[in-house]
Protein backbone atom coordinates (compact mmCIF):
# COMPACT_ATOMS: atom_id res chain seq x y z
CA UNK A 1 0.00 0.00 0.00
CA UNK A 2 2.65 2.55 1.00
CA UNK A 3 4.40 2.29 -2.59
CA UNK A 4 1.95 4.54 -3.90
CA UNK A 5 3.18 7.43 -1.68
CA UNK A 6 5.28 10.31 -3.59
CA UNK A 7 8.01 11.75 -1.95
CA UNK A 8 7.91 14.86 -1.04
CA UNK A 9 9.89 17.78 -1.61
CA UNK A 10 12.20 18.54 1.42
CA UNK A 11 11.27 21.14 4.12
CA UNK A 12 13.92 24.31 2.09
CA UNK A 13 15.36 25.67 5.37
CA UNK A 14 16.28 22.17 6.91
CA UNK A 15 17.57 21.48 3.35
CA UNK A 16 19.97 24.84 4.05
CA UNK A 17 20.63 24.20 7.57
CA UNK A 18 21.96 20.44 6.42
CA UNK A 19 24.17 21.79 3.59
CA UNK A 20 25.53 24.57 6.08
CA UNK A 21 26.43 22.25 8.06
CA UNK A 22 28.34 20.05 5.22
CA UNK A 23 30.36 23.23 4.10
CA UNK A 24 33.99 22.97 5.58
CA UNK A 25 34.39 27.25 5.20
CA UNK A 26 35.36 28.36 9.03
CA UNK A 27 33.38 31.69 8.09
CA UNK A 28 30.06 30.11 7.37
CA UNK A 29 27.22 31.69 8.86
CA UNK A 30 23.69 29.93 9.70
CA UNK A 31 20.91 32.76 10.16
CA UNK A 32 17.93 30.29 8.28
CA UNK A 33 16.38 28.54 11.33
CA UNK A 34 14.68 30.51 13.77
CA UNK A 35 15.76 29.47 17.18
CA UNK A 36 17.47 31.51 19.58
CA UNK A 37 21.38 31.28 19.55
CA UNK A 38 23.11 33.02 22.18
CA UNK A 39 26.78 34.75 21.41
CA UNK A 40 28.82 31.50 21.16
CA UNK A 41 25.80 30.59 18.72
CA UNK A 42 24.40 28.28 20.95
CA UNK A 43 20.65 27.66 21.88
CA UNK A 44 21.26 27.15 25.35
CA UNK A 45 18.36 26.08 28.25
CA UNK A 46 17.63 29.20 30.48
CA UNK A 47 18.86 29.41 33.86
CA UNK A 48 15.80 29.82 35.26
CA UNK A 49 14.17 26.70 33.17
CA UNK A 50 17.42 24.43 34.63
CA UNK A 51 16.51 25.44 38.03
CA UNK A 52 12.69 25.44 37.57
CA UNK A 53 13.50 21.35 35.87
CA UNK A 54 15.77 20.37 38.96
CA UNK A 55 12.81 21.98 41.79
CA UNK A 56 10.30 19.68 39.86
CA UNK A 57 12.03 16.34 39.47
CA UNK A 58 12.73 16.19 43.19
CA UNK A 59 8.73 17.30 43.97
CA UNK A 60 7.45 14.80 41.25
CA UNK A 61 6.12 11.40 42.55
CA UNK A 62 4.30 10.29 39.52
CA UNK A 63 3.90 9.83 35.78
CA UNK A 64 -0.06 9.66 35.68
CA UNK A 65 -1.73 11.41 33.20
CA UNK A 66 -2.37 15.16 33.92
CA UNK A 67 -5.48 16.79 33.89
CA UNK A 68 -6.39 17.27 29.69
CA UNK A 69 -6.58 21.02 29.77
CA UNK A 70 -2.91 21.09 31.65
CA UNK A 71 -3.37 22.03 35.72
CA UNK A 72 -4.84 24.43 37.14
CA UNK A 73 -1.91 26.45 38.35
CA UNK A 74 -0.67 26.30 34.78
CA UNK A 75 -3.78 28.18 33.21
CA UNK A 76 -3.62 30.75 35.69
CA UNK A 77 -0.18 31.78 35.24
CA UNK A 78 -0.80 31.35 31.71
CA UNK A 79 -3.76 33.32 31.35
CA UNK A 80 -1.91 35.93 33.69
CA UNK A 81 0.89 35.99 31.47
CA UNK A 82 -0.97 36.49 28.26
CA UNK A 83 -3.65 38.91 29.46
CA UNK A 84 -2.39 40.96 32.29
CA UNK A 85 -3.32 40.20 36.05
CA UNK A 86 -6.28 42.21 36.13
CA UNK A 87 -7.78 41.81 32.38
CA UNK A 88 -11.53 42.47 32.56
CA UNK A 89 -11.93 39.25 30.72
CA UNK A 90 -10.24 37.10 33.00
CA UNK A 91 -11.96 38.57 35.71
CA UNK A 92 -15.55 37.90 33.99
CA UNK A 93 -13.85 34.64 33.15
CA UNK A 94 -14.91 34.60 29.58
CA UNK A 95 -11.16 33.11 28.97
CA UNK A 96 -11.46 29.46 27.86
CA UNK A 97 -7.21 28.61 28.27
CA UNK A 98 -6.23 24.46 27.69
CA UNK A 99 -2.17 23.45 27.44
CA UNK A 100 -1.30 23.06 24.14
CA UNK A 101 1.55 20.98 22.54
CA UNK A 102 3.34 23.97 21.41
CA UNK A 103 2.29 26.58 19.21
CA UNK A 104 1.63 24.55 16.11
CA UNK A 105 -0.71 22.10 17.90
CA UNK A 106 -2.41 25.54 19.20
CA UNK A 107 -2.95 26.37 16.22
CA UNK A 108 -4.29 23.17 14.32
CA UNK A 109 -6.24 22.83 17.47
CA UNK A 110 -7.65 26.13 17.19
CA UNK A 111 -8.34 25.73 13.48
CA UNK A 112 -10.55 22.38 14.54
CA UNK A 113 -12.35 24.48 17.33
CA UNK A 114 -13.32 26.77 14.75
CA UNK A 115 -14.53 24.28 12.36
CA UNK A 116 -16.55 22.68 14.56
CA UNK A 117 -18.25 26.14 15.79
CA UNK A 118 -18.71 27.31 11.78
CA UNK A 119 -17.81 24.70 9.43
CA UNK A 120 -18.01 27.85 6.50
CA UNK A 121 -15.19 29.63 8.56
CA UNK A 122 -12.19 31.58 6.59
CA UNK A 123 -8.85 32.77 7.91
CA UNK A 124 -7.43 35.47 6.73
CA UNK A 125 -3.69 35.29 6.99
CA UNK A 126 -1.12 37.87 6.30
CA UNK A 127 1.17 38.06 3.11
CA UNK A 128 3.42 37.14 4.10
CA UNK A 129 3.52 34.70 6.78
CA UNK A 130 5.15 31.65 8.87
CA UNK A 131 4.71 29.25 6.12
CA UNK A 132 3.85 26.85 8.25
CA UNK A 133 0.38 28.80 8.99
CA UNK A 134 -0.89 27.23 5.73
CA UNK A 135 -0.49 23.53 6.62
CA UNK A 136 -1.72 24.09 9.96
CA UNK A 137 -4.33 25.90 9.07
CA UNK A 138 -5.61 24.56 6.18
CA UNK A 139 -5.22 20.62 7.01
CA UNK A 140 -8.34 20.99 8.95
CA UNK A 141 -10.30 22.21 5.73
CA UNK A 142 -10.64 25.80 6.74
CA UNK A 143 -10.65 28.36 3.77
CA UNK A 144 -7.62 30.43 3.58
CA UNK A 145 -7.73 34.00 2.29
CA UNK A 146 -4.45 36.61 2.32
CA UNK A 147 -4.56 40.24 3.40
CA UNK A 148 -1.43 42.56 2.06
CA UNK A 149 1.00 43.16 5.03
CA UNK A 150 4.06 43.96 4.14
CA UNK A 151 5.48 46.57 2.02
CA UNK A 152 9.16 46.04 0.63
CA UNK A 153 9.43 49.77 -0.37
CA UNK A 154 9.50 51.23 3.09
CA UNK A 155 10.33 47.86 4.74
CA UNK A 156 7.12 48.00 7.03
CA UNK A 157 3.52 47.48 7.27
CA UNK A 158 1.39 48.57 4.23
CA UNK A 159 -1.48 49.18 6.59
CA UNK A 160 -3.90 50.72 4.27
CA UNK A 161 -3.67 48.26 2.11
CA UNK A 162 -4.22 45.62 5.03
CA UNK A 163 -7.02 47.47 6.51
CA UNK A 164 -8.65 47.91 3.00
CA UNK A 165 -8.37 44.73 2.21
CA UNK A 166 -9.88 43.36 5.78
CA UNK A 167 -12.71 45.50 4.91
CA UNK A 168 -13.88 42.33 3.26
CA UNK A 169 -13.60 40.22 6.77
CA UNK A 170 -16.91 39.99 7.96
CA UNK A 171 -19.05 37.67 10.36
CA UNK A 172 -17.98 34.50 10.28
CA UNK A 173 -14.08 35.27 9.32
CA UNK A 174 -11.49 35.42 11.50
CA UNK A 175 -8.55 37.32 10.98
CA UNK A 176 -4.98 35.47 11.94
CA UNK A 177 -2.87 38.39 13.11
CA UNK A 178 1.01 38.31 14.76
CA UNK A 179 1.21 39.51 18.25
CA UNK A 180 5.03 40.81 17.80
CA UNK A 181 7.95 40.02 16.20
CA UNK A 182 6.14 39.35 13.35
CA UNK A 183 7.60 36.03 11.52
CA UNK A 184 8.86 36.64 8.63
CA UNK A 185 9.29 40.32 8.03
CA UNK A 186 9.65 41.64 11.61
CA UNK A 187 7.57 44.43 10.77
CA UNK A 188 4.77 44.60 13.62
CA UNK A 189 1.70 46.74 14.41
CA UNK A 190 1.64 50.24 16.36
CA UNK A 191 -0.70 50.37 19.69
CA UNK A 192 -2.30 52.92 17.12
CA UNK A 193 -2.79 50.22 14.18
CA UNK A 194 -4.53 47.38 17.16
CA UNK A 195 -7.06 50.20 17.90
CA UNK A 196 -8.05 50.69 14.29
CA UNK A 197 -8.07 46.87 13.67
CA UNK A 198 -10.42 46.71 16.70
CA UNK A 199 -12.18 49.66 15.53
CA UNK A 200 -12.62 47.61 12.17
CA UNK A 201 -13.38 44.25 14.16
CA UNK A 202 -16.19 45.69 15.79
CA UNK A 203 -17.81 47.48 12.57
CA UNK A 204 -17.56 44.19 10.65
CA UNK A 205 -17.91 41.54 12.70
CA UNK A 206 -15.04 39.34 11.73
CA UNK A 207 -12.76 37.41 15.03
CA UNK A 208 -9.31 37.99 15.63
CA UNK A 209 -7.19 35.27 15.80
CA UNK A 210 -3.81 35.98 17.05
CA UNK A 211 -0.88 33.85 17.31
CA UNK A 212 2.20 34.78 20.16
CA UNK A 213 5.17 33.24 19.21
CA UNK A 214 7.76 35.74 20.63
CA UNK A 215 6.46 36.93 24.00
CA UNK A 216 9.19 39.63 25.02
CA UNK A 217 10.98 39.35 22.07
CA UNK A 218 9.72 42.57 20.63
CA UNK A 219 9.87 45.42 23.24
CA UNK A 220 8.46 43.62 26.79
CA UNK A 221 6.60 41.23 27.50
CA UNK A 222 3.95 43.51 28.57
CA UNK A 223 4.20 45.32 25.11
CA UNK A 224 4.41 42.23 23.13
CA UNK A 225 1.07 41.20 24.28
CA UNK A 226 -0.86 44.75 23.96
CA UNK A 227 -2.62 43.72 20.88
CA UNK A 228 -4.48 40.57 22.51
CA UNK A 229 -5.28 42.33 25.69
CA UNK A 230 -6.52 45.71 23.78
CA UNK A 231 -8.60 43.58 21.31
CA UNK A 232 -9.61 41.04 24.59
CA UNK A 233 -10.94 44.39 26.31
CA UNK A 234 -12.90 45.71 23.46
CA UNK A 235 -14.42 42.78 21.81
CA UNK A 236 -16.90 39.57 21.90
CA UNK A 237 -14.27 37.11 20.54
CA UNK A 238 -10.78 36.81 20.84
CA UNK A 239 -8.63 33.14 19.38
CA UNK A 240 -5.22 33.30 21.11
CA UNK A 241 -2.57 30.74 20.21
CA UNK A 242 0.57 30.94 22.17
CA UNK A 243 3.87 29.33 22.41
CA UNK A 244 6.83 28.80 24.82
CA UNK A 245 9.44 27.02 22.68
CA UNK A 246 11.31 30.67 22.16
CA UNK A 247 10.44 32.70 25.48
CA UNK A 248 11.42 29.52 27.51
CA UNK A 249 13.54 27.86 25.00
CA UNK A 250 11.16 25.03 25.47
CA UNK A 251 11.72 24.09 21.83
CA UNK A 252 11.83 20.17 22.34
CA UNK A 253 9.29 20.49 24.89
CA UNK A 254 6.27 21.42 22.98
CA UNK A 255 4.68 23.77 25.47
CA UNK A 256 1.68 26.32 24.74
CA UNK A 257 -1.43 27.35 24.88
CA UNK A 258 -4.69 27.89 23.16
CA UNK A 259 -7.30 30.67 24.99
CA UNK A 260 -10.67 31.68 23.31
CA UNK A 261 -11.97 34.60 24.64
CA UNK A 262 -15.94 34.26 25.00
CA UNK A 263 -18.60 36.84 25.07
CA UNK A 264 -20.22 35.12 27.59
CA UNK A 265 -18.68 33.21 30.95
CA UNK A 266 -21.71 30.24 30.60
CA UNK A 267 -19.72 29.23 27.00
CA UNK A 268 -16.22 29.09 28.66
CA UNK A 269 -16.57 25.58 29.73
CA UNK A 270 -18.36 25.23 26.99
CA UNK A 271 -15.52 26.16 24.78
CA UNK A 272 -12.63 24.22 26.70
CA UNK A 273 -14.70 20.70 26.37
CA UNK A 274 -14.87 20.81 22.38
CA UNK A 275 -11.13 21.99 22.81
CA UNK A 276 -10.37 19.38 24.72
CA UNK A 277 -12.80 17.16 22.70
CA UNK A 278 -10.75 18.18 19.91
CA UNK A 279 -7.42 17.15 21.44
CA UNK A 280 -8.93 14.05 22.25
CA UNK A 281 -9.39 13.23 18.91
CA UNK A 282 -5.43 13.93 18.03
CA UNK A 283 -3.09 13.44 20.85
CA UNK A 284 -5.71 12.87 23.67
CA UNK A 285 -3.21 13.85 26.92
CA UNK A 286 -0.92 16.22 26.97
CA UNK A 287 2.95 16.49 27.96
CA UNK A 288 3.87 17.17 31.55
CA UNK A 289 7.30 18.22 31.24
CA UNK A 290 7.46 21.55 29.38
CA UNK A 291 4.26 22.83 30.90
CA UNK A 292 5.54 22.09 34.42
CA UNK A 293 8.71 23.73 34.11
CA UNK A 294 6.56 26.84 32.68
CA UNK A 295 4.48 26.63 35.43
CA UNK A 296 7.27 26.65 38.10
CA UNK A 297 9.16 29.11 36.79
CA UNK A 298 5.99 31.29 36.85
CA UNK A 299 4.78 30.31 40.21
CA UNK A 300 8.27 30.90 41.81
CA UNK A 301 9.26 34.89 42.71
CA UNK A 302 12.82 34.17 42.39
CA UNK A 303 12.57 32.19 39.12
CA UNK A 304 10.34 34.05 37.47
CA UNK A 305 12.73 37.15 38.13
CA UNK A 306 15.50 35.20 36.79
CA UNK A 307 13.25 34.54 33.61
CA UNK A 308 12.21 37.77 33.05
CA UNK A 309 15.98 39.07 33.46
CA UNK A 310 17.06 36.42 30.69
CA UNK A 311 13.91 37.27 28.44
CA UNK A 312 14.99 40.62 28.54
CA UNK A 313 18.52 39.89 27.88
CA UNK A 314 17.91 37.59 24.56
CA UNK A 315 15.92 40.69 23.46
CA UNK A 316 18.92 43.43 24.06
CA UNK A 317 21.18 41.02 22.21
CA UNK A 318 18.81 40.67 19.50
CA UNK A 319 18.52 44.67 19.24
CA UNK A 320 21.75 44.95 19.58
CA UNK A 321 22.63 42.94 16.66
CA UNK A 322 20.08 44.63 14.41
CA UNK A 323 21.89 48.07 14.88
CA UNK A 324 25.36 46.15 14.31
CA UNK A 325 23.91 44.87 11.14
CA UNK A 326 22.87 48.09 9.80
CA UNK A 327 25.39 50.61 10.83
CA UNK A 328 28.29 47.75 9.96
CA UNK A 329 27.40 47.82 6.36
CA UNK A 330 26.87 51.33 6.53
CA UNK A 331 30.36 51.74 7.80
CA UNK A 332 31.33 49.96 5.06
CA UNK A 333 30.80 52.59 2.76
CA UNK A 334 27.71 50.35 1.40
CA UNK A 335 25.21 52.57 -0.91
CA UNK A 336 21.87 50.41 0.14
CA UNK A 337 20.56 51.63 3.15
CA UNK A 338 19.68 48.56 5.87
CA UNK A 339 18.82 51.28 8.64
CA UNK A 340 15.37 49.33 8.67
CA UNK A 341 16.67 46.35 10.42
CA UNK A 342 16.95 48.57 13.68
CA UNK A 343 13.10 49.58 12.99
CA UNK A 344 11.99 46.19 12.96
CA UNK A 345 11.40 43.65 15.97
CA UNK A 346 12.38 40.23 17.21
CA UNK A 347 14.41 37.45 15.57
CA UNK A 348 13.70 38.15 11.47
CA UNK A 349 13.99 40.46 8.50
CA UNK A 350 13.87 40.68 5.40
CA UNK A 351 17.66 41.91 3.42
CA UNK A 352 15.63 42.99 0.34
CA UNK A 353 18.13 40.75 -1.92
CA UNK A 354 17.50 39.15 -4.96
CA UNK A 355 17.66 35.10 -5.13
CA UNK A 356 20.87 35.96 -7.42
CA UNK A 357 22.31 37.71 -4.36
CA UNK A 358 20.97 35.10 -1.65
CA UNK A 359 22.77 32.35 -3.92
CA UNK A 360 25.92 34.45 -4.09
CA UNK A 361 25.77 35.12 -0.42
CA UNK A 362 25.88 31.04 -0.33
CA UNK A 363 28.48 29.87 -2.59
CA UNK A 364 30.90 32.84 -2.57
CA UNK A 365 30.41 33.61 1.31
CA UNK A 366 28.90 30.80 3.02
CA UNK A 367 26.21 32.56 4.63
CA UNK A 368 22.93 30.88 4.76
CA UNK A 369 19.73 32.47 4.35
CA UNK A 370 16.55 31.48 3.06
CA UNK A 371 15.47 32.41 -0.52
CA UNK A 372 12.75 35.00 0.58
CA UNK A 373 15.84 36.72 1.88
CA UNK A 374 15.02 36.38 5.38
CA UNK A 375 17.62 36.80 8.50
CA UNK A 376 16.90 34.93 11.52
CA UNK A 377 19.02 38.10 13.29
CA UNK A 378 19.67 35.55 16.56
CA UNK A 379 22.48 33.87 14.49
CA UNK A 380 24.07 37.18 14.37
CA UNK A 381 27.02 37.47 16.90
CA UNK A 382 30.06 39.62 17.30
CA UNK A 383 32.35 37.07 16.07
CA UNK A 384 30.95 36.66 12.73
CA UNK A 385 29.43 40.09 12.48
CA UNK A 386 32.22 41.91 10.53
CA UNK A 387 32.67 38.99 7.95
CA UNK A 388 28.53 39.03 7.18
CA UNK A 389 28.69 42.81 6.97
CA UNK A 390 31.05 42.44 3.90
CA UNK A 391 29.85 39.56 2.57
CA UNK A 392 26.12 41.25 2.29
CA UNK A 393 27.78 44.58 1.28
CA UNK A 394 29.26 42.89 -1.31
CA UNK A 395 26.36 41.04 -3.20
CA UNK A 396 24.03 43.91 -2.71
CA UNK A 397 27.00 45.82 -5.43
CA UNK A 398 26.52 44.04 -8.58
N1 LIG B 1 3.82 30.79 15.23
C1 LIG B 1 4.89 31.39 14.70
C2 LIG B 1 4.72 32.71 14.02
C3 LIG B 1 6.15 30.79 14.77
O1 LIG B 1 7.21 31.42 14.24
C4 LIG B 1 6.27 29.54 15.43
C5 LIG B 1 7.59 28.86 15.57
N2 LIG B 1 8.51 29.07 14.63
C6 LIG B 1 5.11 28.95 15.95
C7 LIG B 1 3.91 29.61 15.84
C8 LIG B 1 5.08 27.59 16.60
O2 LIG B 1 6.01 27.28 17.50
P1 LIG B 1 6.13 25.89 18.23
O3 LIG B 1 5.16 24.90 17.66
O4 LIG B 1 7.54 25.47 18.02
O5 LIG B 1 5.83 26.18 19.67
Amino acid sequence: MFETLPTLVPDPILGLVAECKRDNNPNKIDLSVGVYKDESNHTPVMAAVREAQIRYLESETSKVYQPPGGTENFIGKVNELIFGESHPALKDNRIATVQATGGCASLHLAAKLIMRANPDAKVWLSDPSWPNHFPLLSSTGINIELYPYYDSESHSVSFDKMVSTLENAGAGDLVLIHASCHNPCGADLTKEQWRILTELAQKNGFVPFIDMAYQGFGLSLDDDAYGIRYMSEHLPEVVVCNSFSKNFGLYRERAGSLSVVVSDAQQTPTVMNQALNVARGIYSMPPAHGAALVETVLSNPDLRDMWHSEVNAMRERIVAMRSALADGIAALGCDRDFSFIKQQFGMFSFLGLTETQVDRLKTDYSVYIIKSSRISVAGINPGNLPYLCRAVSEVVKL
